[in-house]
């Protein structure tokens, strides 16, 4: 087959790297669940609550008993504070007990740590017990209907026809705020939460990883007076069309053919727009320290933080602190941040642009390009992107990884903070660990004490102690 296919036979390292390292990430949810079951669950103590059982005088009726014990109750009973439900008793019409591993129990084994029903059900039937399988039935189905819920974005009714007309024209790059023409108004049934859609916006609408903007809507009366005053508090794209989802909070909704005038809120701009030209930079610091091979496969880019997925083995700690002070070397730098439309037949002969195959691109593209002279296409970093950006890298503000973890096979993500996200983030971390050291030192009174974290220090002071600390 190698020879027929020889990219298979390329990527069968690849392949079988994944592999290896899927098992051993299995065998690590193993080792892990195998501690809770032993140690946390304790086993052990269901045997010695079955025997307690079983010494109970109303075990040991003629009536039949007590049908159900929780284990919980027995393992109060003998001294244990467990307040989780970990199993039942049942007595059978025989008289003999049937040891039962509760449904809770049993998913949150699989819900907190991967472990896979069929071994729980295993082991337990190795020391006598049963899982009680359709109550982790219930909550599994429970669990996929919260997931479900948190997924499905609102629903506005829209009908089709409403939203065929002019495409909506995008002025944040540029603008954060724009007289525009109302195009129309949906979701007339909550006249509190009306969903409008504008010949032209600076608004963002949610696209490619970065969050929709809010911002605010008023509608002007006609003696300067203002007859309406709306909060956008989101922006999504239907086809070529914008929808401002606000909340009236005073006068009246916008009607068609109404002059509006829309802003966003620029505190949380920036914000996210650090956060989004620090994902390229994060996208350029991973193929510098860890692979060309790390390939985005999604991101996240918000004003509270970032995320980003990528295909690659698990970092090391070493190479997470490298990539960390890679992208903060080119913050310091202040180096350029610029945007140039070219014709997509351009940009996919351009082999130092990244793009993703197989996205559906239109005729012109943008290319966002960090470093290099502004507009000449020869940056560090130069990927096809619509969203928006700091217009220099010194804009981002410190930088921090905060998590590195798989979220799939082969696929790890990175979460960061970047400027104001990441001062709060060392502010929070700073008293953490300063209440985990005093936690520690009232154990302990004759440990020296650790230097007060400076609630003035500058962020990468900050950092320094965090690290500091954590390496002591
Ligand atoms: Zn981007």
């Amino acid at each position: 087959m190698g020879d027929v296919f020889p990219e298979v036979r390329a990527k069968q390292k690849t392949i079988e790297d994944v592999i290896r390292r899927e098992e051993e990430a299995f065998n690590k949810t193993l080792d892990r669940g195998l501690d809770l079951f032993d140690a946390e669950a304790g086993l052990e103590r269901f045997e010695r609550a079955v025997q307690m059982i079983e010494s109970l005088p109303e075990f040991m009726g003629d009536t039949g008993g007590p049908a159900e014990f929780d284990a919980s109750e027995m393992s109060r009973a003998a001294g244990y504070q467990k307040r989780d439900k970990l199993g039942a008793f049942v007595r059978r019409p025989d008289g003999t007990v049937e040891k039962k591993i509760s449904g809770d129990f049993a998913f949150k084994l699989f819900d907190t740590y991967g472990f896979p029903l069929d071994l729980t059900e295993l082991l337990a039937r190795e020391r006598g017990f049963t899982v009680d399988i359709t109550r982790f039935e219930q909550l599994m189905g429970e669990q996929r209907e919260r997931a479900r819920k948190a997924q499905k974005k609102e629903e506005i009714s829209v009908e089709k026809a409403d939203l065929e007309i002019t495409p909506t024209k995008f002025l944040g790059y540029d603008f954060l705020e724009a007289e525009a023409l109302v195009e129309t108004v949906l979701r007339v049934e909550k006249p509190q939460e009306p969903a409008v859609v504008l010949d032209q916006t600076p608004c963002y609408p949610e696209m490619g990883g970065q969050v929709g903007d809010r911002g605010m809507l008023h509608v002007p009366g006609h003696d300067r007076t203002e007859v309406g005053q709306l909060r956008v508090i989101d922006t999504q794209k239907y086809g070529d069309v914008f929808v401002h989802l606000t909340q009236l909070i005073q006068g009246r909704a916008p009607e068609p053919g109404e002059a509006v005038r829309v802003s966003v809120d620029a505190d949380r701009r920036r914000a996210i727009q650090g956060h989004h030209t620090v994902t390229h930079l994060l996208h350029w610091a991973l193929h510098e320290v860890v692979s060309r091979d790390a390939s985005q496969k999604g991101s996240y880019v918000g004003p509270d933080k970032l995320t980003f997925d990528f295909s690659s083995a698990p970092l090391m700690k070493q190479q997470v602190r490298d990539v960390e002070k890679l992208v903060n070397e080119k913050i310091r730098d202040k180096a350029p941040v610029s945007w140039t439309e070219i014709p997509y037949a351009e940009a996919k002969k351009r082999s130092d642009i990244i793009q993703f195959f197989g996205e559906k691109y239109g005729d012109t593209v943008r290319v966002l390009q960090i470093g290099g002279v502004p507009h000449a296409l020869n940056g560090y970093s130069m990927e096809l992107c619509g969203g928006t950006h700091v217009r220099s890298t010194g804009e981002i503000g410190p930088f921090r990884i905060v998590k590195e973890e798989a979220i799939a096979a082969g696929i790890r993500r990175i979460e960061a903070v970047a400027g104001d996200a990441a001062r709060g983030w060392a502010k929070q971390e700073a008293a953490r660990q300063q209440e985990k050291f005093e936690a520690f030192s009232r154990k302990k009174p004759d440990i020296e004490s650790l230097p007060v974290f400076e609630s003035e220090a500058s962020t990468s002071e900050m950092l320094q102690q965090i690290d500091a600390s954590c390496a002591s």
